[in-house]
């Protein structure tokens, strides 16, 4: 797929950040140019977490040459450089092109071949622009810091290859990674970010705690439940459960396919069919005679025009029209079935079976909706993109007098389970439509647009919450928010996403009596606060970093006896069989093992709280409480130790 040109407007926006990265990739072009001059370059944008500049070299660059490049572009930042703007005329860029000169220290013999190409793509009546740091001009729309100076810490980081302009037909070239900051500190801080992250994959500590687990013959990106990360599941569904049914929602049940025909109605066919795994069909028991005729008929017709029959032959065209007409009429026999790629059609459905007045509104439908999406299997990774997803759905059906009440509850819940999960740092990004582009990537409803846009920008801004805007990537059917977290240690996710849906419910034909006895459309709120069972818990294993509050871990509470005497034993297994039957995880580890080799597996196992059982504390009705990461906190009363255990789950206690 080629890869797409940024407009001035997204120039214009590129962050502080992105500049820096963006100029680095200058710096990074004229260091390449020290070493070998002969060297052509493509494409060098600021890219999430870094730059990147695509080069053409005979020499292969290794990371053991990143050394050598680093000491030049060093040497290009300390001679601070102005990074200075020359507008041209389009025959002067085309000429410099030929001549060598972009993206080079000076004219060279060969013609700068990618920029030609680049110049020559650039619409009539753009701007052409250069930008020159020292020797260094390249053909460039900017923007750029002031000078090479303004570059506080680099690095480049790995190299990769790549077609020119992402198509497979072009030449291959090299693709030279790296990374720059505003300042040393903010450099370092992002690679103990990215180490301890790699501490905290999800896909490792999924493995080593036992959560989930992936298998050829199942299919991947379909992930497997362990018990233990079936306890994660359940607890998040209780809690989910318990949130919306204070907040008056009602639980629904749907099936995991449906026919064709509503996803036509829906419009996810034929738009989003590439997203969704191809159909299962379904031939009724009395068709399939009349199937096999016509598959007869289709392989003889076939047969006659692959060479049985002469183009020229005047029953040609008749032999070819028929085989046509056979074609149809097999692809209309039996029932194509889809697997859902989402849930909103079937409660569509849900609405659709009862009537409903203005009384009955908001009507709030909720259900932890299996979906199925084809993703492309280079596009899989760990529970982060997978083809089975479990996502924490609901559609809220109102009015639009209704809507700003429901919007700001949708959003305290969010918040509510921001709280409960410890994370500090978030951001919606609400994201609009372009007037430009109504009829085509947006339902052709402009004052409905403009209507529900102001809703819930009047929302976000009175209820205080942090956001951006983004235009021009709302949803087709109406605007959307994507929510944006920060694990722990400052890695950004994207775990939900809401929609204000003012089409679809009409193509379904969904309506109440309003109060004056006509018939209205309502609106149509997609929210999933905890996202999908697979991401959601992803992000928490790199958030806690396996370590899960009580409530939630896996194995709450293990009892360690030391030693195997019989009363010792006996008064633990009494105190996991009280804790089991409120409820709580709790196991009993009766192995004859020293105590310390119990404590150690205990701890490797980030079990959440260890009861060490002596003999003291059988005598005097207490435990020895051990928390994971706090290590010994002393005897206490055996009742006020499990009172505290059942509050702290209760509450569900950071
Ligand atoms: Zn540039
Ligand atoms: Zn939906």
């Amino acid at each position: 797929m080629a890869e797409e040109r940024k407009t001035l407007e997204q120039r214009h926006q590129m962050t502080e950040l992105e500049r820096i990265r963006h100029s680095a990739a200058h710096v990074l072009a004229t260091a390449i140019l020290k070493i070998w001059p002969e060297a052509q370059f493509a494409a060098g944008p600021p890219v999430e977490n870094g730059f990147y500049y695509d080069v053409d070299l005979p020499h292969r660059i290794s990371p053991e040459d990143f050394e050598k490049i680093e000491a030049e572009m060093k040497k290009e930042i300390k001679a601070n450089n102005v990074f200075e703007r020359v507008e041209v005329t389009r025959d002067q860029a085309l000429e410099d092109a030929r001549k060598g000169r972009l993206a080079g220290l000076s004219e060279r013999s060969e013609p700068s071949k990618f920029k030609l190409d680049i110049v020559q793509g650039i619409p009539e009546g753009e701007p052409i622009s250069y930008y020159r740091n020292g020797d260094f001009i390249d053909l460039c729309a900017g923007p750029h810091v002031m000078r090479t100076g303004n570059i506080g810490a680099f690095k480049l980081t790995s190299v990769a290859s790549a077609y020119y302009k992402g198509d497979e037909r072009n030449p291959q070239l090299q693709r030279i990674y790296g990374t720059a900051f505003k300042n040393k500190t903010e450099m370092e801080a992002y690679f103990t970010m990215l180490e301890e992250a790699k501490k905290r994959d999800h896909r490792k500590l999924g493995r080593e705690m036992e959560l989930f687990c992936f298998d050829d013959d199942v299919g991947p990106g379909l992930p497997l439940w362990l018990p233990r990360g079936t306890v994660l599941i359940e607890e998040l569904e209780k809690l989910a459960k318990e949130t919306e049914f204070a907040a008056g929602y009602q639980r629904v049940r749907t099936p995991h396919l449906a026919r064709e025909n509503m996803y036509k109605t829906s419009g996810h066919l034929p738009y989003y069919a590439d997203s969704m795994f191809p159909p299962m069909k379904l031939v009724e028991q009395a068709e399939k005679d009349q199937e096999l005729q016509l598959w007869v008929e289709k392989m003889e017709l076939k047969q006659k025009l692959d060479g049985a029959l002469a183009i020229e032959d005047p029953e040609y065209g008749a032999v070819r029209d028929r085989f046509k007409v056979v074609e149809r009429a097999l692809e209309a026999i039996g029932d194509r079935y889809y697997l859902k790629a989402m849930n909103c059609p079937h409660h569509h459905k849900l609405y659709a079976a009862v009537p409903h007045s203005y009384r009955d509104l908001p009507l709030r439908l909720a259900e932890y909706g299996t979906c199925y999406r084809y993703e492309q299997s280079g596009e899989l990774f760990g529970l982060m993109r997978v083809r089975s997803m479990q996502m924490n759905d609901s559609h809220i059906y109102c009015t639009e007098d209704q809507f700003e009440q429901e919007f700001r509850a949708v959003n305290d819940m969010y918040l509510k389970y921001f709280k409960i999960f410890g994370i500090d740092k978030y951001l919606m990004r609400f994201s609009t439509h372009d007037p430009s582009k109504l009829g085509q990537k947006f339902v052709d409803q402009p004052e409905l647009w403009l209507k529900t846009e102001d809703m819930v920008r009047g929302v976000l801004q009175r209820s205080g919450i942090n956001y951006v805007e983004v235009p021009n990537e709302a949803a087709f059917y109406g605007p959307k928010i994507d929510v944006q977290v920060w694990s722990a240690i400052g890695r950004e996710f994207t775990i939900a996403t809401n929609q204000v849906d003012f089409a679809v419910p009409s193509r379904f034909g969904l309506v109440y009596k309003t109060r004056e006895n006509t018939e209205a459309t309502p609106l149509c709120i997609h929210r999933a606060p905890l996202g999908t069972h697979e991401r959601f818990i992803g992000f928490l294993i790199e958030h806690y970093a396996g370590n899960f509050p009580l409530w939630l871990a896996p194995e709450q509470v293990r009892v360690l006896p030391i030693g195997d005497e019989a009363p010792l034993v006996e008064y633990a297994q009494g105190i996991v069989t009280e804790l089991r039957a409120q409820g709580v995880r709790a196991d009993l580890d009766a192995s004859s093992d020293k105590i310390n080799g119990k404590i150690l597996r205990a701890e490797e196992r980030k079990i959440h709280t260890m009861l060490v059982i002596g003999k003291r504390d059988l005598e005097a009705g207490a435990v020895s409480l051990r928390v994971h990461g706090k290590g010994n906190l002393g005897a206490k009363p055996r009742a006020e130790v499990i009172a505290d255990i059942l509050s702290a789950i209760r509450e569900r206690r950071a």
